[in-house]
């Protein structure tokens, strides 16, 4: 068995990433809330690539054997000119809740959007192979903001954004639609065929 080791302290998306791993039994699973002594690195990056790079490298700097997989995401609102996009996570301040984050959202909305209300989300991860050698995969879930939030699964915007030909919610949906469908999970697949394409896994 193979650890990898997924560089996030964001419970939703463990979560996420845990579920469709369960289903690998070849990698036994970690993050970095299973390091006793971790430190997250300042997000500094201008890019999702940079701050992906930025988790991935930090988690791998004390798991030098291991896979480590970091991935930063956000919603790119097209209205907002692609914002929040990398500051989804403190949108509203530096340690604004997940409900503040989405308040924020829809009274910018209001106030810019009119009836464009298009947005995706973005994955991008980065692997870090037990070799060292990098992998980089994006993933891409398009939708609209709806104007008022609904549903009790999920995380951080789920509760507004609306998947195209979906008239419910992410935070509706639930975690088995986001599995299947979700930029991460699209993400996540490329991954998962890139280790059968390397006979990592069978
Ligand atoms: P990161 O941890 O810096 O990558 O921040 C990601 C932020 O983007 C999260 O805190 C959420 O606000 C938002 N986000 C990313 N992926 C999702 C998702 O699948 N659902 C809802 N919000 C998401």
């Amino acid at each position: 068995m193979q650890e990898l080791w997924i560089a996030t302290g964001n419970k939703g998306k463990l979560e996420e990433y845990k579920l469709t791993l369960a289903k690998v039994p070849e990698f036994k699973v970690f993050s970095q809330s299973d390091l006793p002594y971790f430190t997250p690195k300042p997000e500094n990056g201008t890019t999702f690539l940079e701050n992906a790079r930025i988790k991935a490298k930090s988690v791998k700097a004390m798991k030098t054997d291991h896979w480590v997989l970091g991935e930063d995401s956000g919603l790119e609102v097209d209205s907002l000119g692609n914002l929040p996009g990398i500051h989804s996570a403190r949108y509203a301040g530096a340690n604004a809740r997940d409900s503040e984050n989405v308040a924020k959202l829809l009274k910018m909305m209001q106030i810019r959007s009119g009836p464009n209300r298009a947005a995706q989300f973005k994955c991008v991860s980065v692997v870090i192979t037990p070799q060292g050698e990098e992998w980089v995969f994006e993933g891409l879930m398009k939708g609209v903001v709806n104007a008022k939030a609904s549903g009790l699964m999920g995380f951080g915007y789920d509760p507004v954004f609306m998947p195209d030909g979906e008239t419910k919610t992410l935070a509706e949906l639930g975690p088995g639609y986001k599995i299947q469908k979700s930029h991460r999970a699209l993400a996540l697949t490329q991954f998962l065929a890139k280790l059968k394409e390397t006979n990592v896994l069978s």
